[in-house]
């Protein structure tokens, strides 16, 4: 994979929490995104190593951009090489870090169970928490087929990731009750396409 996919990557990312952040879509300044490119091939060597819950085996030399634990999307948007990391997913459910900056975001988990229940060879997650939007969602007592309800799980737990990726084949909004909003995409472009049509509802 050459460099100007990464920084390809590392731009979409940054753009949409961009995005998040002047929609004032990140009150609580919290939220994640990644993008899951598959078999890149990419042999860059390990700046860090880091262990990731379950097993991902169907996922291996796949390159997993995601932001930073703790980042604000206002801190992706301003300076993208210190809150997103490159990771190539290896043997014994662990990644290492080959690009930009660590620990991955705590909600990894879903990120990666979500990714392995799609085949696709390039998908994008956007999570972020707006309580407003959340709870207008949330309380559609008959959604259409594009978004689904799942129930309040601990977050960050393998629970809510298995949770997700079942209903990740068959629905692109996921809707976290209790704690925020899920899109899944084939382009960040899109799941911010699919955002603003949930913002329209
Ligand atoms: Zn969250």
């Amino acid at each position: 994979m050459g460099s100007e996919h990464v920084n390809g990557s590392f731009d979409s990312i940054a753009s949409a929490a961009g995005w998040l952040h002047l929609s004032e879509l990140d009150p609580s300044n919290f939220g994640n995104i990644s993008v899951l490119h598959r078999k890149s091939s990419c042999t860059a060597p390990a700046l860090e190593r880091f262990d990731v819950p379950g097993d991902q085996t169907e996922l291996i030399d796949s390159l997993l951009f995601i932001t930073r634990a703790g980042s604000t999307m206002k801190e992706v948007m301003e300076r993208p090489l210190l809150n997103i990391g490159a990771y190539r997913i290896e043997q014994g459910s662990s990644m290492s870090l080959i690009y930009g900056v660590g620990p991955p975001s705590s909600e990894i988990a879903a990120h990666l169970e979500i990714y392995k229940a799609l085949l696709l060879d390039e998908i994008s997650i956007l999570h972020f928490h707006d309580d407003p939007l959340l709870e207008r969602i949330s309380s559609i007592s008959d959604p259409p087929d594009w978004i689904r309800m799942i129930p309040e799980l601990l977050p960050g737990s393998l629970e809510l990731a298995k949770t997700s990726a079942e209903e990740a084949s068959s629905s692109r909004l996921l809707v976290w009750r209790g704690h925020g909003l899920t899109v899944i995409s084939e382009s960040i472009e899109d799941a911010i396409i699919m955002v603003e049509r949930a913002m329209a509802i």
